[in-house]
């Protein structure tokens, strides 16, 4: 076959042909078996060909898959929403569909700045942001994404949101350590607002656990509850990004349960259909709601697919699936596992430096000097090194080196199928080891640690 009239993500790489996905597994067209060991984009959650969603897929799409929103509603997306409304902390209650990720950031970026517009305040529109996040590759999502590589060629139609840092302990930006920093990459934002002016800034987003820009850095236990505290403080709209780690992902539904902290704003998409059918959403809180309800009645914006019955109906059945089979608590229980067994391989393996994340999001970054946590150089592309490796030997891993040339590195994500079992957890481990063994060995004799 011919794939030369579609573009791939690198024009003139080959790339396996997939035939089919069974569990975890993927199996390409020469027979080739792989670990689904990053579900694909953190997307693929209940692992591939589950029968109950294809089940649903089929019985929605015999009685219509596809209405207008603004003609029909439907009987799925109702269910979906009001499920989510159900899963969701506090009152987050109102959910708008979309199709992506990007999208779904792009419209809690929008309903942020309606809420303030509607109470007649129309100078609020800026959406701060970190450094080292990724919320997306639209403009207005770029916008918000401190990620330098990606934003680099469209730098002339961005705003310049991300202001603050990353809470980047393994790398913390004050060179200090937790507890000692006193969260000064928290309290940060408060400067930032100060700076800029409350009066011009409609919400500040973040991701609970920073994914594809950093390799699942995690803040530590109060963190969000001093952003919280600081947008409260500024009258400012807190926007969390769980496109990546919401539905299950970090052992809890949605990872802000981890912290405790209510967003007004909630960003989903990736595994809130596993895969099986494009969409996202962003949810608002009762607050945001009220004054868009007394005025417009309307969130300004929608796409032609948005809240289509085919999407939304397979979205509330993955989520049954994930209650049904305790995929919240397995993806917590088997998190654990796999930490243990990658903390074990840390200590014989040196440019392993660290491993963090929560439940089956977890980020591994590698360093060339252990004990002075030195980069690789980047013409080393250590993360492309270890992805093809690891791809040859059968498992699939996600490149997350950090988005901010010179600061931090080599990072990927490992995160399976919610469904993984502790034999597949040592399966996966096996392959990673043979990957990091054998790249360290050739690192070694190439004289590049
Ligand atoms: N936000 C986060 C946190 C993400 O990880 C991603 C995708 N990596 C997006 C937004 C964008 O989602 P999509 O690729 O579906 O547009």
């Amino acid at each position: 076959m011919n794939y030369s009239h579609l573009i791939k993500p690198v024009l003139d790489q080959d790339y396996p042909v997939v035939s089919y996905g069974d569990g975890i597994y993927l199996y390409d067209t020469t027979g080739k078996k792989y670990i689904d060991g990053s579900s694909g984009a953190i997307t693929a959650s209940i692992g591939h060909g589950v029968k109950e969603i294809i089940d649903v897929m089929l019985e929605q799409a015999k009685k219509v898959s596809f209405v207008y929103r603004s003609q029909f509603t439907s009987e799925p997306a109702e269910q979906l929403a009001t499920k989510l409304s159900q899963l969701t902390q506090g009152d987050l209650n109102s959910t708008f569909f979309v199709n992506s990720g990007s999208e779904a950031t792009e419209t809690a970026m929008k309903i942020a700045i309606q809420y303030w517009q509607e109470q007649g305040i129309k100078t609020k529109n800026k959406i701060l942001s970190r450094w080292m996040s990724y919320h997306g590759i639209t403009i207005g999502a770029l916008s918000m994404s401190g990620h330098t590589a990606r934003r680099a060629r469209f730098v002339p139609l961005l705003e310049d949101y991300p202001t603050i840092s990353a809470p980047y302990c393994y790398r913390c930006p004050y060179d200090s350590s937790y507890p000692f920093c006193k969260l000064k990459c928290a309290t940060e934002l408060d400067q930032a607002i100060k700076r800029i002016g409350p009066e011009n800034i409609a919400a500040f987003i973040a991701e609970p656990i920073v994914g594809a820009a950093a390799g699942a850095i995690t803040p530590p236990e109060e963190y969000y509850r001093v952003i919280r505290e600081i947008c409260d403080k500024n009258n400012i709209l807190f926007i969390a990004d769980e496109v990546m780690t919401g539905l299950g992902r970090t052992g809890k539904m949605f990872a802000m349960e981890h912290y405790q902290v209510q967003p007004d704003i909630l960003a989903i998409g990736k595994g809130m259909s596993a895969g099986y059918t494009p969409i996202g959403a962003a949810i608002a809180s009762d607050k945001v709601m009220a004054p868009i309800l007394k005025g417009s009645k309307q969130i300004m914006s929608g796409h032609t697919y948005s809240a289509n019955p085919q999407s939304t109906a397979v979205a509330l059945s993955v989520i049954q699936y994930i209650e049904k089979n305790n995929l919240v608590q397995n993806a917590e229980d088997m998190g654990n596992y796999l930490v243990t067994k990658l903390t074990d391989l840390q200590k014989k393996y040196a440019i392993i430096g660290d491993v963090r994340g929560k439940g089956l999001l977890i980020g591994v970054e590698f360093v060339s000097d252990f004990l002075n946590k030195l980069p690789f150089k980047r013409e080393v592309a250590l993360t492309n090194l270890i992805l093809e490796r690891a791809q040859v030997n059968g498992l699939l891993l996600y490149p997350s080196a950090t988005g901010i040339e010179g600061v931090g590195g080599d990072a990927i994500l490992i995160a399976p199928p919610l469904t993984i079992s502790e034999e597949q957890v040592d399966e996966l481990i096996a392959i990673f080891e043979q990957t990091v063994k054998s790249l360290q060995n050739d690192l070694q004799v190439n004289g590049l640690i």
